[in-house]
């Protein structure tokens, strides 16, 4: 659950994400003009109380978005600002999120005693294109705030965010599509991509949806505004961050990860191998007796024979004979299903590599070397 408070409605376009503001859409439905920035009657609603000298907005409406109808760092808004601080410090026990296409402005707007940043204020830097996330978030991380996250939406291209996401400093990201009449195209393969960046550096990620015209495999398809949030619901690729101390279990895989000199390296794998340990799907599955003895017996020829493997049954396209592995017996099989690499589907949802080509040489490299990662590991901890 969550609730929105816009002290101040009304804005004007910064970059290329506000063509079809969904602002200037509703307003315009009802002759007025979105350009000028006013306070509205909901402008002090955080303090206001009932006739119980109970505030109205209760614990149980947090988060808040705030200003959802404008930009909170707008300039037209500088006079009010003051007041919205305070209202925001005083309700210390709500979480406020401040979503913002002006960072820049950030600096010249936070009042005398923001120190380090609220512990209820989470601020989220809007980048709907490469250009912008390049612009917007070196400005972002240096800014003296304790919540941060990014927001792709609309989603206007593939945006490259690991060398800003390896920071540390950035909590979740969020995706998303354009909706309304002349939505522009997002394409499933860039909200892949950003999923596959916060998996490797151990940032959380929502697909939040897919906006009205969205491409899936090269296909496009019009999705209706009531379908576009539970379409990218039903893709489930969201992901939590893990945090290595807060692991309950003492016997799940996850645990024995964490706790171990792999996690701690630098290993490429470690996001990924996490990940799928959370997965109810993936994280039972374990190498029988018969394959770890193999695995001991045969260590100089494994490798090869996991790409072999690879290559017989994921090279190709999809199609109805090469779906899911059928064979069983070789390490490899197991660490395939482990893995989320079992067929071409689970390879485009968990690793994002097409369906509709055949893998490059880089790609049956990568999942070899994750097999016999996982393999590694399973046999040092299973
Ligand atoms: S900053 Fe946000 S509210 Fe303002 S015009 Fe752009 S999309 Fe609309």
């Amino acid at each position: 659950m969550y609730s929105v408070w816009n002290p101040w409605h009304g804005c004007k376009r910064v970059s290329a994400g506000c063509l079809n503001c969904y602002v200037y859409r509703i307003d315009k439905a009802f002759n007025k003009d979105s350009s000028i920035v006013e306070k509205t009657k909901s402008f002090d609603y955080p303090i206001k109380k009932d006739k119980y000298g109970e505030y109205k907005l209760s614990v149980s409406e947090s988060p808040v978005y705030a200003c959802l109808s404008s930009d909170f760092f707008i300039q037209e808004a500088d006079e009010w600002r003051d007041d919205i601080w305070k209202m925001i410090h005083t309700r210390s026990e709500i979480d406020f999120r401040i979503i913002t296409k002006r960072i820049e402005r950030f600096s010249e707007c936070i009042p005398e005693n923001w120190g380090d940043g609220y512990d209820n204020v989470t601020v989220i830097c809007t980048c709907e294109n490469q250009k912008m996330a390049d612009k917007r978030l070196p400005v972002f991380l240096e800014l003296p705030i304790k919540h941060r996250e990014i927001i792709h939406e609309p989603m206007l291209e593939s945006i490259e965010i690991s060398s800003y996401l390896k920071s540390g400093k950035i909590e979740k990201v969020t995706c998303g599509g354009e909706s309304g009449e002349n939505a522009r195209i997002c394409n499933y393969d860039w909200i892949l991509n950003t999923r596959k960046q916060c998996i490797m550096n151990n940032v959380s990620f929502e697909f939040r949806q897919t906006g009205e015209n969205f491409i899936k495999e090269g296909k496009l398809y019009n999705i209706p505004r009531k379908s576009q949030i539970s379409q990218a619901e039903k893709a489930d690729i969201n992901f939590s961050a893990l945090k290595p101390s807060s692991c309950e279990s003492k016997i799940s895989k996850q645990r024995q990860y964490e706790e171990s000199d792999d996690y701690s390296s630098d290993n490429p794998f470690n996001s990924i191998l996490l990940q799928l340990s959370k997965s109810p799907l993936h994280s039972d599955i374990i190498l029988s007796r018969r394959e770890r003895e193999y695995y001991k017996n045969n260590h100089d020829d494994i490798y090869k024979e996991t790409e072999d493997i690879v290559i017989k049954y994921l090279l190709h396209i999809m199609s109805k004979d090469n779906g899911h592995i059928k064979e069983w017996g070789h390490p490899a099989y197991t660490a395939m299903k482990a893995t989320g690499c079992c067929c071409r589907n689970c390879l485009y949802k968990w690793h994002n590599i097409p369906t509709n080509r055949k893998l490059t040489d880089r790609e049956v490299k990568y999942i070899t070397d994750l097999l016999m990662e996982w393999m590694k590991r399973d046999m040092k901890y299973s």
